[in-house]
């Protein structure tokens, strides 16, 4: 069965034959061939027949094919749309069709009729091209790799929420799902030195994450994702080079300004915004069914919100981007610290499974116990670095990842205004502030925020995202709630 299994998963990747639908059962996995007629897939009646245990008589004198399974038939009509199952109607997306001596129908006739007169649900996953039998516990994965300059998050978004077990064996992370099989979807992960591959594991219900030379160690977080689904986050981490260490004098190494930054006080003014406008390039973040595109429409509140501060608070506006590209979510917070910014502040839109959730949320960095420990190693040694031309000087580092932490209280703070000024402006969701480990946040040397401004999933909303007045109410919010943060930090 394993041998099976894998080749199963290897087909899958190499995509050499994607005419096979995957079917999952409890008895395992075996292939079921496609073909492709009009562009739609269909899949043989003798071959339904070998996998299912159901029989099929032609009637070649009423152009008609009858399928037998457990004392029940469907009658199948050549040329025609609707079949009839256990003598009742059922339509089918394509007509079925006889070619040579053999008979196809449209993949969809499997979860339509064939389920039902086997008494068992078949659930066709079309992107996965799986076809899951019974009531297996099959969630859907969906991997995606995020670089910053250092790091690489790994991100599961699981649906339905699963719970998993990460594992670290010689060269791989393996991620076992408490499933009995996983509907995957996975990046073309370009080779890299932390990350070079993700890939459904061994067996059915585990991904394995092939590691990359400069890999060291890594870090798990799982939040949920909305009310259906969770997210499982993997920090992978280079080896740090051990910068109190002293090393050899000449030549002094380029200072990696996103590893370690200038410490600041905690802020009392608020002279310089960073907005940042969620994604960009290559990255659309999510959409909505009538095309609305999240790049845009947080580029679009960006460029309001700065006008707003800028004619009325005369203060210092950066985005992160100005128009449509790509950047990591590290570069996005070490634009804010070498901008030096009071106050940094991510704007996106959201989208959920479930098509009802609606409303604006506001997050600020959760921050986990590895963290606050790294935190207080960081703000008890100030840091000996050698000095050009020899000797040593000593400057106060704060590590890249416990930047964030030292302004949680003021990000809580500045989190609380969002919430209250998006509140009085536009819909707010059932869970309108929350904790959650954000990367782009987490780098942050400044109070710092991240606005989910809607949902794109929902139609309502999505139609109210792309409008330039809701765009106005969500910026006027973000400006009152800036108005208020600074009168907080000045007082
Ligand atoms: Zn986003």
């Amino acid at each position: 069965m394993a041998a099976l299994v894998l080749l199963a998963g290897l087909s899958v990747l190499l995509s050499a034959q994607p005419s096979s639908i995957t079917v999952v059962s409890r008895e395992g996995r075996k292939p079921l061939p496609v073909t492709t007629i009009n562009n739609q897939d269909y899949v043989a009646v003798d071959d339904i027949n070998t996998a299912f245990g159901t029989s099929s008589r032609e009637d070649r004198l009423a152009g008609g094919l009858t399928i037998t399974a457990r004392n029940r038939s469907i009658v199948l009509t050549e040329n025609q749309n609707v079949v009839s199952v256990a003598g009742r109607l059922t339509p089918l997306p394509a007509p079925p069709v006889r070619r040579d001596t053999r008979w196809f129908v449209p993949a969809d006739f499997l979860p339509r009729a064939l389920g039902t007169v086997l008494e068992l649900r078949l659930d066709l996953r079309r992107s996965a091209r799986l076809l899951i039998v019974g009531d297996l516990r099959v969630p859907r994965v969906v991997a995606r790799v995020d670089a910053g300059a250092s790091n690489v998050a790994v991100t599961l978004e699981i649906t339905p929420q699963t719970e998993t077990r990460v594992s670290a064996q010689q060269g791989r992370l393996t991620v076992q799902f408490d499933a009995d099989a996983l509907d995957l979807s996975v990046p073309l992960v370009p080779s890299q030195a932390l990350v070079t591959g993700i890939a459904q594991g061994d067996t059915p219900s585990t991904v394995t994450i092939t590691l990359g030379p400069r890999y060291a160690s890594h870090r798990v977080t799982t939040t949920q994702a909305d009310a259906g689904s969770g997210r499982l986050t993997i920090e992978l981490l280079p080896a740090t080079t051990d910068v109190a260490t002293p090393a050899p004098p000449a030549p002094a190494p380029a200072p990696d300004t996103r590893l370690v930054i200038p410490a600041q006080g905690p802020s009392t003014g608020l002279r310089t915004v960073v907005i940042d406008p969620g994604h960009g390039g290559d990255e659309l973040g999510t959409q909505g069914a009538n095309g609305a595109v999240e790049k845009e429409i947080t580029l679009s509140v960006a460029r309001r919100l700065r006008t707003l501060i800028e004619s009325r608070l005369g203060l210092k506006v950066f985005l992160t981007r100005e128009d449509d590209r790509t950047m990591s979510l590290d570069e996005r917070s070490a634009f804010a610290n070498n901008h030096r910014a009071d106050v940094f502040l991510s704007i996106h839109a959201n989208s959920a499974v479930r098509p009802a959730l609606k409303g604006a949320e506001v997050f600020y960095l959760t921050v986990e116990r590895a963290d606050e420990e790294a935190r207080k190693k960081a703000d008890d040694n100030a840091t000996t670095l050698p000095a050009l031309g020899g000797g040593t000087r000593a400057i106060d580092l704060i590590l890249w990842e416990t930047a964030q932490a030292r302004y949680l209280e003021q990000s809580a703070t500045l989190a609380g205004f969002v919430e209250q000024a998006l509140r009085s402006r536009v819909e707010m969701s059932p869970r309108a502030i929350q904790q959650a480990p954000f990367r782009v946040l987490v780098g942050a040397n400044m109070p710092a925020a991240l606005v989910e401004i809607g949902y794109l999933s929902n139609a309502e909303q999505e139609t109210q995202l792309a409008s330039a007045s809701y765009q106005d109410q969500v910026a006027q919010a973000l400006l009152d709630a800036l108005i208020k943060f600074r009168e907080f930090i000045e007082h």
